[in-house]
């Protein structure tokens, strides 16, 4: 049975229809994710994948059908509270989205902006207890040496670290990943990879995430659901996620072969790597001296 907690967190699309003119690039989706999953949307490029998350998080809106979060109609929201929903379901995109010139701790810091008053975020003044947080999301990171740098002077791995640290500032019920490893090479696409499980986990936040490899969401994805051509054609475990249903999530190429699994590998060997930069969760001395600077 769930608790009460968990059905008051719970996440629905119900029929959910997104239409770009006569182009159906969402198609009748329902989906229903309880609080704490760690769900991997697959499928070929143009299935639709980019589009569900970002009504989700109302970057996009339904043409129709509507989306749930415990008692609340999210695709009705307005004004104050549909920013609200907006800081809960915090967003990590391919190309991080980070704010280059400005430093790594106030492109973190960046994440309480709708946890405060418009003033302050407008003069740029962020307090202490905040730049703690930032500076200690930073270190869970295993990225607080590049604190005082120009966010656009980082490797592409530390910059979407630094992505998933502004997102952790939000303090968001869900977080929603668009493609977070496609532009990164193996060794820094595990990184990342391990450091959203590692949130998954032990916070208990849901994470949702578009993946266009099959072995990474095989991997760190306890959820797969797989989209072609708009619809949902997969929806199960990884143990389910049989040939016959890959083959239906990506079809078959030009020439009427199968797809192979290899074709879909991002390369990532997780058993080959080593473990991800762990973070304490706490600001260390350095981290105290940072706050202060
Ligand atoms: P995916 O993320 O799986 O690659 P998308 O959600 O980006 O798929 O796109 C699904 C379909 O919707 C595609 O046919 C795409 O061309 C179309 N589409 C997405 N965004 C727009 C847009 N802003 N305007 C017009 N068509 C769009």
């Amino acid at each position: 049975m769930r608790s009460g907690k968990s059905e008051r967190m719970r996440f629905q699309l119900k029929n959910v229809t997104r239409r770009f003119g006569n182009n159906i690039a969402v198609d009748a989706v329902n989906v229903d994710i309880p609080q704490g999953q760690m769900v991997g949307v697959i499928g070929r490029s143009g299935a639709g994948k980019s589009t569900l998350l970002r009504m989700i998080n109302r970057l996009a809106d339904p043409t129709s059908g509507s989306i749930h979060f415990g008692d609340s109609e999210v695709s009705g929201l307005r004004g104050k509270s549909l920013r609200n929903w907006q800081r809960d379901c915090a967003m990590i995109f391919q190309q991080f989205n980070l704010v280059p010139r400005l430093d790594v701790l106030t492109n973190v810091m960046l994440g309480r902006l709708n946890h405060r008053s418009t003033t302050l975020s407008l003069l740029g003044i962020f307090t202490y207890e905040e730049r703690l947080m930032a500076i200690a999301a930073l270190e869970r990171l295993g990225i607080e040496q590049t604190a005082m740098q120009p966010a656009g002077t980082l490797s592409g791995g530390q910059q979407q670290r630094v992505a998933i640290a502004r997102a952790l500032m939000q303090g968001p019920k869900m977080i929603l990943a668009d493609e977070p490893i496609a532009s990164l090479d193996p060794l820094n696409a595990k990184i990342v990879m391990d450091a959203l499980r590692d949130i998954n986990e032990r916070e208990g936040i849901t994470v949702i995430t578009n993946l266009h490899t099959l072995d990474t969401a095989r991997h760190y994805c306890e959820r797969i659901i797989g989209m072609a051509a708009g619809r949902v054609v997969f929806d199960g475990s990884p143990d389910e996620l049989t040939a016959a249903a890959v083959q239906e999530i990506y079809g078959s190429d030009k020439h009427g072969a199968g797809i192979d699994e290899s074709m879909t590998s991002t390369s990532i060997n997780v058993a080959n790597l080593p473990t991800g930069e762990t973070a304490s969760q706490s600001a260390g001395p350095k981290a105290l001296a940072l706050a202060r600077h």
